[in-house]
């Protein structure tokens, strides 16, 4: 595999970061994660949008001009062959003296590098997947895409535990968002997923399933909601550029929508691959 650092696409097992580098040191960076279709960039725009504002709300300056990165992830994808998975990008503050201060003179670090998955044809759509409730252990800037991720690591892994996919994490008795993930419900023909706010991580994904639901007449509700209406929900779904629209039939213990995909959530998943497809840029 061939990542990119800093300027050159280098072997992966050959790139490397400084140890002072202040995303190893403090985790401070960002990142994000773009899906690959045919060989093609899937939303790209928009999680270069987040990107930058990302960068913006911790002053932290571009490592290139943003209108050049689409070309470097193409050019990524094309090295490494990549037809289907995912091309991960990361932006840190760069290698300076340990100090918690921004440093005046630190050069921001860029790495990207690929990694392939089955998103069309991924076996966990046609069954659908567990999910587990979990607390949310995270900062108060969930809005920012950061690396710092020590919560959402430990959050998986008690979903790993069970044999789940995805843990959804709750604050106060309501569900935030998944680890990796935006959660859904649908209840009574009406989908229902969480507002934006620092709260949560304004999904990719969930802005484009958004524009097809208005595009279907499909009423999207945007609000807080608790566990309990999760479980009691006729079907739940989670979205992120790594699972696309993915169909949940369990939540901790209990059974969703009769244990198979739910008919809406199924649906909402075959308008977003085909969006997806006529979309992508590459
Ligand atoms: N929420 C969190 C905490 C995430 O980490 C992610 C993706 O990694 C998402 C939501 C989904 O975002 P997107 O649809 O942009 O991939």
């Amino acid at each position: 595999r061939i990542a990119y650092v800093n300027g050159d696409f280098i072997p992966l097992v050959d790139a490397k970061i400084s140890v002072l580098d202040r995303g190893f040191l403090f985790a401070d960076g960002v990142y994000e994660v773009t899906a690959v279709i045919d060989g093609k960039l899937v939303d790209n725009a928009a999680h270069l949008a987040r990107l930058e504002r990302s960068l913006g709300e911790i002053e932290m300056g571009h490592p290139v001009p943003l209108e050049t990165l689409t070309a470097l992830q193409l050019e990524l994808a094309r090295r490494n062959s990549l037809n289907e998975g995912g091309i991960y990008l990361q932006v840190t503050r760069g290698a300076a003296e340990r100090d918690f201060s921004y440093p005046k003179d630190a050069k921001p670090s860029l790495v990207m590098f690929t990694q392939t998955r089955n998103l069309v044809a991924d076996p966990r759509a046609e069954t659908g997947v567990a999910v587990v409730t979990t607390p949310d252990l995270r900062w108060k800037r969930r809005d920012i895409k950061s690396v710092s991720m020590i919560a959402q690591t430990i959050a998986k892994q008690e979903a790993a535990k069970v044999g789940a996919a995805e843990a959804i994490m709750v604050e106060d008795g309501v569900v935030t968002e998944g680890s990796s993930s935006t959660a859904w419900l649908i209840k009574d023909g009406k989908l229902i997923t969480r507002q934006l706010s620092n709260s949560v991580l304004p999904g990719v994904t969930r802005l484009s399933v958004m524009a097809l639901c208005a595009e279907q007449g499909l009423e999207v509700e945007e609000r807080t909601y608790t566990v309990d209406e999760l479980q009691q929900a006729d079907e739940v779904f989670i979205t992120a550029a790594t699972t696309l629209v993915m169909p949940v039939v369990k939540v901790d213990e209990r059974v969703m929508s009769n244990g198979a995909p739910g008919p809406i959530a199924s649906r909402l998943r075959q308008l977003y691959i085909e969006m997806a497809k006529k979309t992508a840029v590459g």
